[in-house]
């Protein structure tokens, strides 16, 4: 007889026959079904019996196998309604039952995080969380996903994206909140009342136009969980140093007439137009008026470049509704030819120079928008200001550039001057199904969803069936976003304040508060970003895009390919789908460790902790610019939704303007529309150093940083500029794997064109310039000074063996070889591509060279066949040892090394 029952959470309790007769009496009145008392008694009765005989002897049935054992009774009694409800009521407290235990298991997560975490820069969800209120706030948005996983959000979608075939972009705002907004800022400088009963009246001065462009930025963010973008930034400022002229001249006026014991009355100047001819009326000659002029222009350019100061450090310290201390903002400029325009543009690339207590600003993103006519060319009004905008560039990786010439940026009859621009991680709306033409402002994104391209691309068997499932996981995505906008449509205009009720979105003007907000959404975009085209072409043609022609061409055709559904989905729903270069970094290494939980780990497809951004040949290929921009120029015409071209730029700080006025020359004739270049600005705040500084120990005044007068160091992530202290171990490892495509010069002492005693076979020696190890009875010490030898451009180097058909290997000796590892990296990368054996000279040995924990070294071994390794010791000394002068020395086999596992030598 069962007397007992075990509990989903395992505890026992008494067994209770009546709970039985209970859940048929539940299932039987949630279908009105008429069944009489003596045959419910009945089933509990055959309910108990069943049990009984299917619970072994000794044993104790659980709640799960009593339910079992009931659907079966209910189903024999030829009650299949009934039995529909009572499974239909199991499934509804198992899904319950989940969500609690998920959120549940989710807060102990955070509670677990938040005590062993010692630094507390727990990234969760893309922000920092290291304070109570953070805390809180991580609790309310792992909530927010966990409900709309289990409520708002299909299923399938929700298997697709924790399996990692896509990644839904902010899932806790699914229903609830847009991707991102450009802004037309101008409509709130002017009189009105905000939807919280602020009464907002007309901005007058320069301050008081950025303490309201603050405030809508405010209220923008909390509406809004992407980014925001202002593209009129110039246009807009112009108008409140217009104002800010007027007053501070008539103050001018004031103090000169006093001084000069004139009867002026100001209030009554105010009123009039023309004021220099009243002055002179007055008794003030053209010298006096002048000398006004002058003083007036003086005061206002320094009150303008305090104010844009002030702003920009408000913006980069303002709390954040997310509170990551990361403001997604965009500012653009520099096609403003007014006077003021120009006086706007020239202070805030000042005041980005300048920076704050000389720190860079790492937020807002700011955008230099370059256009011929206006400032391109010499001839070019605003040509002195975009002389001014590399050069600040240069100094702090701000402005970035866009080009309103090129093909992805030419769209007809919108103001491109003003109201074209790229928010802070790239995107943008330039399209609508209705009126191809219509302004972006007032617009942006209702979501994005993201497609794990190499998944695609491991999961097939060919090329047909790459874009069989391709198609499929569009499919897909589309009908997720349309998902997302059918929940956004039913949302409420008083939900969304800032947008619908203060009437920032386009055409909200006619909704009323307790409207629906169907009408407008349309005018927003549904984004499809993709990650990994490089990783994917390596899984399908064996090379990604920079490597090889094949895999150039099968890049343009999945684009395009993808292009054609999107644009079918767009006609068939007329909505405004859009294809997306995606950046979100945060999403590369989950869709990384997912796929080598799945395939392993592959050579150049899951053998790093990320895969590469959108449709950019990978970071760490040796290429140089021209050929980067030349492949990636064609995707930015194709990606109407938003793209972007990094190069990453080496070299002396002094060299770096007319490096980066020839790279934009070069991208403006490629067709690129869209640009940042990435260098180095470090800063040693003690003697104002702005450059590389590669270790502890600054390059300028030589002292050593230390932990009260650190170094500070900026670098472009997720298209953001943010401290490496604050990088993911992944991200790190995308930095430092990063090479640079402009400055491929090495310093190099000497080459050996055909040698047949530094290696195996006839071998191509490459004697590199530079080494710090100092051995005593050192061969070469003229190669030792990093600043001796010549400067080679690389891919000259290359083609110098290659002149010899009949060269084996390369060899790289020195000096140092891994002093210059990223250059002795592309070299050794473009040997294997033909095959050529490495041998490679170290002063160092084997192990420590793996203790140093240097990406570009790590690489350089993993090519490298043969490892001489160790110091030359003059008492070790050994003429007739092969490949090398002293006996500790050794000559390592790398190859075998890295199968055993242990040292390997080649020669004994
Ligand atoms: S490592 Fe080589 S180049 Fe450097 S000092 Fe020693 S022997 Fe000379």
């Amino acid at each position: 007889m069962i007397t007992k029952i075990r509990k989903r959470d395992g505890r026992y309790v008494k067994f209770n026959e009546a709970k039985i007769t209970e859940a048929i009496q539940k299932a039987i009145l949630a279908v009105d079904a008429e069944v009489t008392l003596n045959k419910i008694y009945k089933m509990t009765r055959d309910v108990v019996k069943k049990i009984e005989e299917e619970t072994p002897e000794g044993r104790v049935p659980t709640v799960e196998s009593v339910q079992d054992i009931v659907e079966k009774v209910l189903m024999a009694s030829k009650l299949p309604e009934v039995a529909k409800a009572y499974i239909l009521y199991r499934e509804e407290r198992s899904k319950a039952r989940d969500r609690e235990s998920r959120l549940m298991k989710t807060f102990q997560e955070i509670e677990h995080d938040k005590k062993t975490t010692t630094n507390f820069l727990l990234k969760r969800g893309g922000f920092h969380f290291e304070n109570s209120t953070k805390s809180i706030l991580a609790y309310g948005r792992e909530g927010a996903k966990e409900y709309n996983k289990m409520f708002t959000i299909s299923s399938e979608f929700v298997k697709m994206h924790e399996d990692g075939d896509i990644y839904i972009k902010e899932i806790e705002y699914y229903a609830s909140s847009f991707n991102t907004l450009q802004i037309n800022a101008k409509k709130f400088t002017e009189s009105c009342v905000t939807s919280d009963n602020v009464l907002l009246t007309d901005c007058k001065t320069i301050d008081e136009y950025l303490v309201r462009l603050t405030y809508i930025i405010a209220k923008a963010e909390s509406d809004i969980y992407g980014g925001i973008q202002i593209p009129d930034f110039d246009f807009l400022l112009a108008e409140a140093v217009r104002k800010n002229y007027n007053s501070i001249y008539l103050n001018n006026v004031n103090k000169f007439s006093k001084f000069k014991n004139l009867n002026l009355n100001i209030h009554d100047l105010s009123k009039v137009e023309n004021h220099e001819e009243k002055l002179k009326e007055l008794g003030l000659s053209t010298e006096d008026i002048e000398l006004i002029k002058e003083l007036t222009n003086n005061e206002l350019e320094k009150e303008l470049l305090r104010s844009l100061k002030r702003f920009l450090i408000t913006i980069k310290l303002m709390p954040t509704k997310n509170q990551s201390g990361i403001i997604n903002l965009s500012i653009a400029y520099g096609t403003d030819t007014s006077e003021y325009g120009r006086m706007v543009t020239k202070k805030i690339l000042r005041a980005t120079q300048e920076g704050a207590s000389g720190h860079s600003y790492t937020t807002p993103v700011q955008i230099f928008k370059i256009k011929e006519g206006i400032n391109y060319k010499k001839r070019d009004k605003n040509y002195d200001l975009y002389l001014l905008a590399v050069e600040t560039h240069a100094k702090r990786m701000y402005p970035n550039f866009m080009f309103l010439d090129a093909t992805a940026n030419k769209i007809e009859d919108i103001d491109t001057l003003r109201e074209l621009s790229y928010g802070a991680t790239r995107n943008r709306i330039v399209t609508n199904v209705i009126d191809y033409n219509l302004s972006p402002l007032g617009r942006g994104s209702l979501g994005e969803t993201t497609i794990n391209l190499p998944r695609v691309a491991l999961s097939s068997k060919n090329l047909d069936d790459f874009y069989n499932k391709l198609g499929n996981v569009l499919d897909k995505v589309i009908e997720q976003l349309l998902e997302k906008y059918k929940n956004l449509s039913n949302l409420k205009t008083t939900h969304l304040p800032f947008l619908m009720r203060d009437k920032a979105w386009r055409d909200s003007q006619s909704l009323n508060p307790n409207d629906n907000i169907t009408q407008v959404i349309k005018n927003g975009s549904l984004d499809i970003g993709f990650i990994g085209l490089a990783e994917a072409l390596v899984v399908i043609t064996g090379a990604h895009h920079g490597e090889s022609e094949e895999a150039r061409i099968l890049g343009l055709e999945i684009i395009k390919f993808m292009n054609k559904i999107i644009n079918e989905a767009k006609n068939r729903y007329g909505l405004n789908y859009q294809l997306v270069a995606s950046s979100k970094v945060d999403l590369l290494e989950n869709f990384v460790l997912m796929d080598q939980k799945k395939y392993g780990i592959i050579r150049s497809v899951t053998d790093k902790s990320f895969y590469t951004d959108s449709f950019h040949v990978p970071s760490n290929y040796p290429i140089n610019a021209e050929a980067k921009i030349d492949i990636e120029a064609p995707y930015h015409a194709l990606i109407s939704g938003g793209h972007i071209t990094y190069i990453e730029l080496g070299g002396k700080q002094e060299n770096k303007v007319a490096s980066i006025l020839g790279l934009l020359k070069l991208m403006k004739k490629k067709d690129i529309a869209y640009t940042a270049i990435n260098h180095h600005i470090d800063y040693d705040p003690s003697c104002e150093y702005i450059g590389e500084i590669n270790s502890n120990r600054c390059p300028n005044c030589e002292r050593i940083e230390t932990n009260k007068s650190p170094f500070f160091k900026y670098r472009r992530i997720n298209d953001l500029l943010i401290s490496p202290i604050n990088l993911e171990t992944f991200e790190h490892e995308e930095v430092d794997l990063r090479v640079t495509h402009i400055n491929n010069l090495m310093r190099v002492s000497g080459f050996v064109h055909d040698s047949i005693v530094d290696g195996p076979g006839l071998r191509f020696v490459v004697f590199t310039q530079g080494c710090l190890i100092g051995c005593v009875g050192c061969h070469n010490p003229e190669t030792w000074d990093p600043d001796g030898g010549t400067l080679v451009e690389l891919d000259d180097i290359v083609s110098m063996w290659r002149k010899n058909p009949l060269i084996e290997g390369v060899t790289f000796s020195g000096g140092d070889p891994l002093l210059q590892a990223d250059k002795t990296l592309y070299l050794a990368k473009k040997a294997k591509e033909t095959n050529l054996s490495i041998v490679l000279y170290s002063g160092k040995y084997y192990e420590d060279l793996l203790a140093l924990n240097n990406p570009h070294i790590n690489e350089i071994l993993e090519l490298t066949d043969i490892l001489i390794d160790g110091p030359f010791e003059i008492d070790k000394i050994n003429l007739n040892l092969q490949y090398r002068g002293s006996e500790n020395q050794r000559v390592i086999d790398l190859k075998k090394t890295r199968e055993s596992g242990k040292i390997e030598l080649l020669l004994v």
